[in-house]
């Protein structure tokens, strides 16, 4: 681990395990939008600031960026103890049992990640959709079986509902097996409703952990769109992926997206007050929150990292004044 970071960590939910307050995935970058290069050079500077958390899935890029970030984690001979590594289970291919929640697709999708990584184990397994045509207790058991086994140590859930998550914890108890211990959801400046509203009694009640995702809503957070025109290079000008393509339209061509944009516009004189950049608020803003255990960044270049991570240098100025000032511009 780096030195001389001010890097927070925060209990994993009501669990022993620590993860860095802000960790870095794969989505659409390694593997795909970026070469090893920028993948590696990322990874390192985010691992020298004291990030131990670092988020794939079997879906991302194919499978590709859980092999680049295994190569990065090869080639830096980084100790195991000292990561935290999550993969994520439920499109695994077009095969009929390639998709879903299924034991089989659990159990193999798994072994097959962990191939990809080049790990043992990963220390998070998530199922990464809600799967209703699975009965829960067969999702319940075979997330128990891989933890049994050690390919895993903690398992969760990203972006189910509060219902479908209480019934799995529900599930679990019934049957004397883990419940999940995490969400992965969505939460930003931006989208607010389901992590803060739908969730809020999970909080307490199971002591769910939650580690979220798009922090910035896939840049839009740093007010590189604001102008409406997409930046050479950026995420919204990779045309590899069909997903990025219908984010990048919502956010730039319909009226709740081009709504979001006056409110990041009005987010700018805070920041500069601040100090700080508009990308460095957004997350410090997420940070405020007790319930979020990490927030997941993503960054396609170094650069993005060395920014990100000095979010944590705002959270002190984030006074409840200031906080007001937001939730006026959010509303
Ligand atoms: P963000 O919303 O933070 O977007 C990250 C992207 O924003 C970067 O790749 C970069 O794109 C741009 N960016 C980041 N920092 C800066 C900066 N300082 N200045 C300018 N641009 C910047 O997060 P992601 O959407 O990447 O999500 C983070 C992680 O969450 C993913 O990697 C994945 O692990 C997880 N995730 C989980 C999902 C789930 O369903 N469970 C769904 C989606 C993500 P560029 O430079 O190309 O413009």
């Amino acid at each position: 681990m780096g030195s001389g970071t001010d890097m927070q960590y925060r209990h994993l939910g009501r669990s022993g395990l620590k993860v860095s307050a802000l960790s870095l995935g794969g989505w659409v970058t390694y593997g795909g939008q970026v070469g090893d290069d920028a993948a590696f050079a990322c990874m390192k500077a985010a691992y020298d600031a004291g990030i131990n958390f670092f988020d794939n899935a079997e879906v991302y890029a194919n499978g590709e960026s859980e092999r680049a970030m295994g190569r990065a984690i090869k080639h830096f001979g980084w100790k195991r103890s000292s990561l935290v590594i999550s993969t994520k289970i439920y499109w695994g291919g077009d095969g009929p049992n390639d998709k879903g929640l299924s034991r089989k697709h659990i159990i193999e999708g798994t072994k097959a990640s962990l191939a990809r990584l080049e790990l043992d184990y990963v220390d998070l397994i998530y199922a990464h959709r809600p799967d209703s045509l699975t009965p829960m207790h067969e999702i319940v058991r075979a997330f128990n079986w891989v933890i049994e086994k050690g390919y895993a140590f903690y398992w969760g859930t990203s972006e189910w509902s509060a219902e479908q998550i209480s019934d799995a914890v529900r599930v679990a108890e019934t049957l004397g097996l883990i419940p999940p211990l995490m969400e992965q959801p969505q939460y930003n400046m931006l989208h607010r409703e389901r992590f803060e509203v739908e969730y809020k009694p999970l909080y307490a009640k199971h002591g769910l952990g939650t580690t979220i995702w798009s922090p910035l809503a896939s840049g839009v957070l740093t007010g590189k769109y604001n102008a409406g025109v997409v930046p050479e290079g950026s995420r919204f000008d990779y045309k590899g992926s069909p997903v990025i393509q219908r984010i990048k339209e919502s956010s730039l061509n319909t009226e709740a997206g081009k709504a979001k944009l006056r409110k990041v516009v009005a987010l700018e004189p805070i920041a500069k007050k601040l100090d700080c950049t508009l990308a460095q608020l957004a997350l410090a803003w997420c940070l405020v929150n007790p319930n979020v255990s990490s927030v997941i960044t993503g960054a396609s270049r170094l650069e993005q990292v060395t920014e990100n991570v000095k979010a944590l240098a705002v959270l002190p100025k984030l006074t409840s004044e200031v906080i007001a000032e937001i939730e006026a511009i959010l509303e």
